[in-house]
Order: C-alpha cells, then sequence, then structure tokens
C-alpha cells in the first residue's frame, strides 16, 4: 500500500522521459496554483503557456459543464456546429480561411507540413517536400515535428533524419536566400522561439521572409503554438510586424488547458488538402470546440491584449533593473510580450529551484534561459510578487557565484 502521507514520488510505472519535479498540485484559481498539501504557489509558466486565462476561469468551467451534459463526441463525418463555430471566429481573426482542427501543438505542425507538401504536389510540383526550418526552434514530439526543429537531442535513436527537412541558423537572411531551391516546399518559424530560448524575430526580418517566399512561389508557415493567441500582446505574432503567413499552427492556449490544436490556411495553401487526405477521430470533437469557443471570445478581447502589453513593460523594466543588478546571474533579456526569456550565467534549473523556494513556478528553456509564461490575466500586483521572487533567486544565484 502506497503511504498517503508521503510527499509524491516519481512512480515506476510512467515512463521515465521526463525528469520530474516532486510538486503535485490538486487545484488552482486564477494564477495561484495549490500543492495537496495545500501550499500556494504563484504560477509564472501557466503549463508552458496552455492556461492563459489563468486556472478555474469560470465561463471555460461553464462551458465544458454544459458541453458535457449534452455531447462529448461524434465524427468528423458528420457536422459538428461548434467547429464551424470556432473556425469562423478563427477565420475572421487572422489571414485564414479554412482550419484544421487537432489535439496538440504537434498534430497542428503535421497537418501545416502535410498541407504545404500537398499544395506543390497538387499543383504539379511534386519534388518540392522541402521544409527549411531553423536552429533552436521548437515543433512537438511527432517524428515530422522532430525532423523539423533538427534538435540532435530529440533526434537521436529514432533512426536516420528523414529527407525533406533543412535546417538553417536563426535570422540568417542570406543563408535562407541561399538555401531556397526547386525542391523547396515551405519555410517554418516561430515568431518567437519559445523552447530555444524566447528569441523574438524582428519584425523586418519576418517581413523578409514573406517577401522571400512570394518571390521563390513557396509557402511560409508560422508555429504560433506557444507565442500566439495574446501572448505577445497582439492575438498573433505575426500582427506585429504584419507579415501574414500562409499556414499557420495554433494550440497551446486555444483550450486553456484542454486538448485543442489547431492549423490554419489560406484556401489557397489549403487547395491540396481534399476528402480523404487528412483526419482525426478526436480532433475538433464537441467537447473540445465548446471550450475552444470559450477561450478564444476572452483570448481576442482587447482589452487582454491591452492588459498583456502593460504588463509586459512592467516586467521588461523590471528584469533590465534586475540584469543591471545581478551581472553575475543575468545576462540577457529576451521574447515579446509575456513569453519573457531570461538568460542567465548560471545553471537555469538551480535558478528554476531557486525560484520554486520562493514559492514562484518558471519555466526552463533553451540556451540556459529560464521562461516567464504566466496567465495573461496575471494582475500587476502578481507581476510584482513574481519580481520579488525572481530577486530573491537572484541573490541565492549571485551567493553560490560567490561561495565557488
Ligand atoms: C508546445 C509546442 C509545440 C508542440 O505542442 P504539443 O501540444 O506538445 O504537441 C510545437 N511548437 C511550439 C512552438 C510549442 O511551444
Amino acid at each position: 500500500m502506497a503511504d498517503q502521507s508521503a510527499p509524491p514520488v516519481p512512480s515506476d510505472h510512467i515512463m521515465g522521459v521526463y525528469s520530474r519535479t516532486p510538486l503535485a498540485f490538486e487545484r488552482g484559481e486564477g494564477a495561484r496554483l495549490y500543492t495537496t498539501d495545500g501550499e500556494a504557489y504563484l504560477d509564472c509558466m501557466a503549463g508552458i503557456a496552455v492556461t492563459a486565462l489563468g486556472h478555474s476561469h469560470p465561463k471555460l468551467i461553464q462551458a465544458v459543464k454544459d458541453q458535457a451534459e449534452k455531447l462529448w463526441h461524434t465524427s468528423n463525418i458528420f457536422t459538428i456546429p461548434n467547429q464551424e463555430k470556432l473556425a469562423t471566429a478563427l477565420t475572421d481573426a487572422t489571414f485564414a480561411d479554412v482550419v484544421f482542427f487537432t489535439n496538440s501543438g504537434a498534430e497542428a505542425i503535421e497537418c501545416a507540413i502535410k498541407t504545404a507538401r500537398k499544395y506543390h504536389w497538387a499543383k504539379g510540383n511534386p519534388e518540392r517536400i522541402d521544409i527549411i526550418g531553423f536552429d533552436g526552434s521548437f515543433h512537438g514530439r511527432t517524428l515530422a515535428a522532430v525532423n523539423a526543429s533538427g534538435n540532435a537531442g530529440y533526434l537521436e535513436g529514432f533512426g536516420p533524419p528523414m529527407p525533406g527537412f533543412v535546417h538553417l541558423p536563426y535570422g540568417d537572411h542570406e543563408a535562407l536566400k541561399a538555401a531556397i531551391g526547386p525542391t523547396t516546399a515551405a519555410i517554418l518559424i516561430e515568431p518567437v522561439q519559445g523552447e530555444g530560448g524566447a528569441r523574438s524575430l524582428p519584425d523586418v526580418c519576418m517581413r523578409g521572409l514573406r517577401q522571400l517566399c512570394d518571390e521563390a512561389g513557396i509557402l511560409l508557415i508560422y508555429d504560433e503554438i506557444q507565442c500566439g493567441l495574446g501572448r505577445t500582446g497582439k492575438l498573433f505574432a505575426y500582427e506585429w510586424a504584419d507579415a501574414p503567413p500562409d499556414i499557420m499552427a495554433v494550440a497551446k492556449a486555444l483550450g486553456g488547458g484542454f486538448p485543442v490544436g489547431a492549423c490554419l490556411a489560406t484556401v489557397e495553401a489549403a487547395s491540396g488538402m481534399t476528402p480523404g487526405s487528412h483526419g482525426s477521430t478526436y480532433g475538433g470533437n464537441p467537447l473540445a470546440m465548446a471550450v475552444g469557443l470559450a477561450s478564444l471570445e476572452e483570448l481576442v478581447k482587447p482589452e487582454l491584449l491591452a492588459h498583456v502589453r502593460e504588463v509586459a513593460g512592467y516586467f521588461n523594466q523590471q528584469l533590465t533593473g534586475l540584469k543591471d543588478r545581478f551581472p553575475d546571474v543575468v545576462v540577457d533579456i529576451r521574447g515579446k510580450g509575456l513569453l519573457i526569456g531570461i538568460k542567465l550565467a548560471t545553471p537555469n534549473r538551480e535558478f528554476m529551484q531557486h525560484a520554486r523556494d520562493q514559492h514562484l513556478l518558471i519555466a526552463g528553456g533553451g540556451d540556459n534561459c529560464v521562461r516567464l509564461l504566466p496567465p495573461l490575466t496575471l494582475t500587476l500586483d502578481e507581476a510584482r510578487e513574481a519580481m520579488a521572487g525572481l530577486e530573491r533567486a537572484c541573490e541565492m544565484a549571485q551567493a553560490k557565484v560567490k561561495a565557488a
């Protein structure tokens, strides 16, 4: 018999693909999470940018409850009225004309890659299969998604790299120009990198990408799974540069914690996707769509986006001060809006533990960063509390540097 009062320990029966922190939560409210033994934590990672409206949002709870009592699932062979509604809301708010719903970000990426290749195939250019991606990118964990990211650690042991994926340094326009050729299908990029360390692509580069794609007759795919849906202070990060893609993957915040993803496309880019060419059992089912609709209705609100910009401005100013005060610890502040990266001189895993000691939850990231990905509803008071925790964490990291 397991001892119910013992601290949570990793189970032998979970596949060991995560090195988990022995912290378990049983409830949440807004930006606050409560452990099984009643301790409160300030949640500045939001399940990696998923619970964008905070925990236990009353409208999302209501949407799940109402739909759960009516109908959970039918099949995509039937019309799903709320799927049509959510697709209309998403296309009204974006460059896109059509949407395919998925259960995750990686599936939205899969759909984006398939859509791009099928577009060229249907146009009589089946040789155009190459997806150009960038160093430090993250597109999910399916085989195609890890091949698209090109992160060696995620590919190792899973067979030879798949053909049709090319990787370039992030932000090198000349290398990109040289790499585009007769077998190129599309460019795939996160306007603001998430896992790779919160690097934000300058607006001028995004506009340059759009122009390159137009000139070469290839498609531009954005992965806005993490940076989209309000996180940067606009509904989608591409709006800052006014450089829309042809295809875009979204997920994370769309379900606010319920698994919902989507691949958005122009009608032209999706012209190869005909009946039978793609599908999903669960994608876009009535339960998921009810939550997605409720969630999007909140995320598009101009006052929420203005709030994100305000809180982001506060963090940016305060974090710059922190960097000045702790040059031995903080190397750089990056990102956009409330997708914030703090590049550290000390090990990021240790820093995350220092933050947890302050009951502050932050995410890790590539390039020795930690990320702040709070709910978009984080109040300024809570942002101040987060800064106090980060300052304490810096002091602890600094003390370790001095002691070494
Ligand atoms: C999380 C993430 C994904 C993968 O999403 P899953 O739902 O885990 O499959 C892909 N791209 C980006 C940018 C992400 O942040």
